[in-house]
């Protein structure tokens, strides 16, 4: 077989055939598994066969040509847009043994000779390259010396004036393939509409291709929308719970990114901005920092990001609006790529798309108006929905999502409120907007309804209407959240350019008394945002191991990443290996990493578990939640452990008690636990009901013949006479008992 390390003897010496790819996955690697479509890939390209392959970002694409160039024989080339992106490959082969080099203009002379040789020598398994260096007819003739199995063209969108990305440079290589007619084509990129896929096969050559689309559904990324009030405020108190953890924080100008990062650093965190106005240099220095784990933050224009590969970034904050969905998604994609749970906040405003609209106005050009415009529509129907954000963002690339609930947005984890009659204060308010002249935005009206006392309040003289200070008994924050809804319904219409709002001909109904408005009042205090943290791992060992980290990253002069990841250390803090052998079963842990760092590894976790009285996690039991959950990876989604912790006996007021949660919200856990296919036993669920028996009957008459779908008629069918959450807990009962029967 081949040598496909570099250091000679280890793979090399136990096999005498080619290896499979999932022992490469395992000694080189050191991952247990392959992710969705992965293996498939590399059967396609071991086979000969050309491939498309279109993952999200983080969605492990690297490995699907990594594998194969160190099966096959010959060498696999590898065109690359950027240069950083290069490195940072080359770097974390190199750390996993592989024979990996790259060729490209910031060489200096004596590398670029050493690449050179390792080529003739046909020591290279995996070469680098920018498309420019792939051009130039010395390297063109070498390669042609060499045998060359396989032509990989990552970021393969640069191929494609319809890409997000197009470069012209990437278009001259298309040629390039029919010069090495025996090698096969992997053609990898993160977005692809079906024109661009179209583009890339037609441009390179390679009509028949199998394509591979990958979900673009990052399951370990927790989405999250907040009402932006505050937004330093609500930026600070986000960070505080990712203590020394990487992140990027997005804006819009390039002077708020400044003031925000002045701001954070006032405030004691470690943070640099990152904007075009910055220089090459300080954009450089700044970048490295993040990389290298000795900035915590950057603040950013969108500019950050791209050449970056970073994979633990635990957070994503968006301060202002994204463009699009697109870009949103673009940018929360760099967060959590090592496949641990990360969080995305993005801060929303009503001014924020005022603002964008006025933006999009000034373009000259009508079509272009019209798409920026629909671009932003979607984009703020992802931020008010009440539904769980993975519907409209993941619907959005096309792909079908019927999941319910994701348990991974702040929706999922929220109250389902169940809608109420809310005339009375849609009523108010659509009255307020009516005396008000219907000219004012939100919050002016709000202003009003509170009976505030502020200046723009008396230069109306909208003290002396009758609605001033009717509406006292709702906070800033319901009001807006109500007056939304109003919009959302059609009662209201938005004025675009400063958002003052208009009465519809529907609201002339409401007012009359002749239609009803249902919706949710939004509860105050807003429940905190929970801090889950990822896993139960021990946190104090995970720090001595970053720090060790740390500094054999900086001694090898590489990013702490390409060392180990943030994965493999949070396994390591929850197995406790002491072997060798047990350490090498920890994600990310190939043979050349247990050869050079285990030792060293293990000496800390040994130590830290002789001090605290630990004990090894043998490897029967590493089928904890770590491993195996791919749903959210490290946690059980909150639906499952609250209906395990019922069915095995806990009652709701135990639960309530111990996850701090209301008990409507634990029965509609318990409900989303029976919709998967659990059973619950409803022998427990029948006291938990707080009707009079002849109630409970009557209740369960009417599911008879209504059935369970929805409760809403059946609470009209009572009259209204029984609230929701009893309906809830008693359509659990009847379901189980049912399936008894
Ligand atoms: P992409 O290029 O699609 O953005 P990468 O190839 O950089 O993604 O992979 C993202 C991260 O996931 C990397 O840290 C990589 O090592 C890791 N990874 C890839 N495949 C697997 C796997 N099968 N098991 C565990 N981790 C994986
Ligand atoms: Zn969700």
């Amino acid at each position: 077989m081949e040598k496909f390390l570099k250091d000679k003897g280890t793979l090399a010496e136990k096999h005498t055939k080619s290896p499979l790819p999932r022992q490469v996955l395992k000694e080189v690697f050191g991952y247990d598994q392959f992710r969705p479509l992965q293996a498939e890939i590399i059967g396609q390209a071991l086979a000969g066969k050309d491939a498309l392959v279109i993952m999200p970002t983080g969605g492990g694409k690297s490995i699907c040509y990594q594998i194969p160039a160190l099966i096959l024989g010959g060498l696999t080339i590898v065109v690359s847009p950027l240069i950083s992106l290069m490195k940072d490959q080359v770097e974390q082969l190199q750390e996993v043994g592989a024979a990996a080099a790259m060729l490209n203009s910031s060489l200096a002379p004596a590398e670029y000779g050493d690449t050179i040789t390792k080529i003739r020598q046909r020591q290279l398994k995996l070469l680098y390259m920018a498309p420019e260096t792939l051009l130039k007819p010395d390297i063109l003739e070498l390669l042609d010396s060499v045998p060359v199995d396989c032509l990989t063209i990552d970021e393969a969108h640069c191929i494609s004036e319809w890409g997000h990305d197009f470069r012209p440079e990437y278009r001259q290589i298309a040629p390039i393939r029919q010069r090495f007619p025996n090698a096969v084509c992997l053609a990898l990129t993160a977005t692809a509409t079906p024109r661009v896929q179209d583009d890339i096969c037609e441009n390179l050559g390679i009509s028949d291709a199998g394509r591979f689309i990958a979900s673009f559904n990052r399951e370990n990324l927790f989405l999250q929308v907040q009402l932006k009030h505050d937004p330093a405020r609500q930026t600070v108190e986000f960070l505080k719970r990712f203590p020394k953890q990487s992140g990027i924080i997005y804006c819009f100008s390039r002077r708020q990114v400044e003031t925000l990062c002045e701001f954070l650093r006032k405030q004691g965190f470690s943070a640099l901005p990152y904007h075009a106005g910055l220089g090459d240099e300080a954009r450089k220095q700044h970048q490295e920092q993040f990389i290298r784990d000795d900035v915590q933050i950057i603040v950013a224009t969108i500019a950050f990001g791209m050449g970056i590969n970073k994979s633990n970034v635990r957070f994503v904050v968006h301060y202002d609006l994204p463009k699009s969905i697109e870009s949103y998604y673009q940018e929360i994609g760099r967060a959590g790529r090592d496949g641990v749970r990360a969080d995305c906040l993005l801060l929303f405003s009503a001014g924020d798309t005022q603002k964008i609209r006025y933006f999009i106005d000034q373009k000259p050009d009508a079509l272009q108006r019209q798409v920026a415009l629909q671009h932003l529509d979607r984009l703020v129907d992802f931020a008010e929905t009440e539904a769980c954000r993975r519907r409209p963002l993941i619907r959005y690339f096309g792909e079908d999502y019927d999941a319910e609930r994701c348990g991974m947005c702040d929706n999922c984890l929220s109250e389902k409120q169940e809608k109420i009659d809310i005339t009375v204060p849609a009523q108010k308010f659509l009255s307020c907007v009516f005396r008000t002249g219907q000219r004012f935005g939100a919050a002016h009206i709000i202003d009003v309804l509170r009976g505030s006392r502020n200046q723009k309040v008396q230069q109306f003289s909208h003290d002396r209407l009758t609605t001033y200070g009717i509406g006292k008994e709702f906070s800033k924050k319901q009001w807006s959240h109500l007056s939304r809804q109003l919009v959302r319904q059609g009662l209201l219409e938005k004025e675009p350019a400063y958002g003052g709002l208009k009465l519809t001909q529907r609201a002339g109904e409401v007012f009359a008394g002749r239609a009803k408005v249902f919706g949710t009042i939004q509860e105050e205090p807003l429940a905190p945002a929970r801090a889950e943290t990822p896993a139960n791992y021990d946190a104090a060992l995970f720090e001595l191991l970053r720090e060790k980290r740390k500094a054999l990253a900086d001694a090898a002069n590489v990013p702490p990443y390409v060392i180990f990841s943030d994965k493999s250390l949070i396994d390591m803090a929850s197995f406790f290996p002491q072997s060798a052998a047990r350490f090498s079963d920890m994600h990310g842990v190939g043979q050349v990493k247990l050869e050079r760092y285990g030792a060293g590894f293990l000496e800390i976790i040994r130590n830290y578990c002789r001090e605290h009285n630990l004990a090894e996690v043998p490897a029967s039991r590493s089928t904890a939640p770590a491993r195996t959950s791919r749903k959210t990876p490290l946690q059980k989604l909150r639906h499952q452990v609250v209906g395990e912790a019922f069915r095995g006996g806990a009652s709701l007021e135990d639960l309530m008690a111990e996850y701090g949660t209301k008990r409507s919200t634990l029965i509609s856990y318990l409900y989303q636990y029976y919709q998967e296919g659990q059973r619950l036993p409803a022998e427990r669920l029948l006291p938990a009901s707080q009707l009079p028996p002849a109630q409970r009957e009557k209740v369960l008459q009417i599911f008879e013949r209504l059935g369970t779908q929805k409760l809403r008629p059946v609470f009209d069918a009572l009259n209204g006479e029984v609230a929701y959450e009893e309906l809830h807990i008693l359509r659990l009962y009847y379901l189980n008992r049912k399936k008894i029967k």
